[in-house]
């Protein structure tokens, strides 16, 4: 990871949806992620993306799925669907003043999580929010802060599997989200399963 990071822009920019180029690649486990990285596109950065690829196809990197936050182990890794900047969420906020519609772009802190998150809108319906994590990109750029909307409960994650077993429709799993900016095991109940796609309910962060 330490030597993934080192060939990475080191702008911190969250443009990929993380908040350091330490957390990309922390998080990243295949070629098909480094997209998310626009930066490392630029002439100045050319051959990069190469190495990467080479240090992502070496054995060592092959290892079991471990969270770094917390050391457990994970039966998977999970990816954006093809084409997304991050797993989508499924949000419920505690708020019963909030209002949000698609494209807006929001703060919150998902319960029993101790980090701020930024998410922008893909739909919201019957209190329940679908988000992708954008990271605090838009700070950057001088933007106004977005409205923080306070505690969320995390209600569903949705994307590929990229590493790992795929598991059954109806399993308990433990699995390791690509953008969890701790990288910390997460557990749930698989409600969908079709190809790498699943969609895991039930979120928790106490795994035992
Ligand atoms: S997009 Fe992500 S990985 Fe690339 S420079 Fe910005 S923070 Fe670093």
């Amino acid at each position: 990871m330490l030597q993934i990071e080192k060939l990475l822009p080191g702008y911190n920019c969250g443009e990929c949806g993380l908040s350091s180029c330490r957390e990309f690649a922390a998080a990243l486990v295949d070629v098909a992620g480094l997209d998310r990285c626009n930066i490392l596109k630029q002439e100045r950065f050319r051959g990069r993306a190469e190495q990467i690829a080479e240090l992502l196809a070496s054995p060592e990197s092959r290892e079991e799925i471990i969270g770094i936050l917390d050391g457990l182990h994970a039966d998977f890794a999970l990816a954006p669907l093809p084409g997304e900047p991050s797993c989508r969420e499924d949000l419920h906020p505690f708020n019963p003043d909030v209002f949000l519609k698609e494209g807006d772009i929001f703060r919150y802190r998902p319960l029993g999580c101790p980090i701020t998150h930024f998410a922008r809108v893909l739909k919201s319906c019957q209190g329940i929010v679908t988000v992708h994590l954008v990271g605090p990109v838009h700070l950057l750029q001088g933007l106004p802060a977005p409205e923080d909307i306070g505690l969320c409960m995390v209600l569903a994650f949705e994307g590929t599997i990229s590493r790992g077993k795929r598991p059954d429709v109806g399993e308990t799993v433990r699995f390791l989200p690509e953008h969890c900016m701790m990288q910390k095991v997460h557990s749930g109940v698989v409600v969908h399963s079709e190809g790498a796609r699943v969609r895991i309910e039930g979120i928790d962060l106490k795994v035992w």
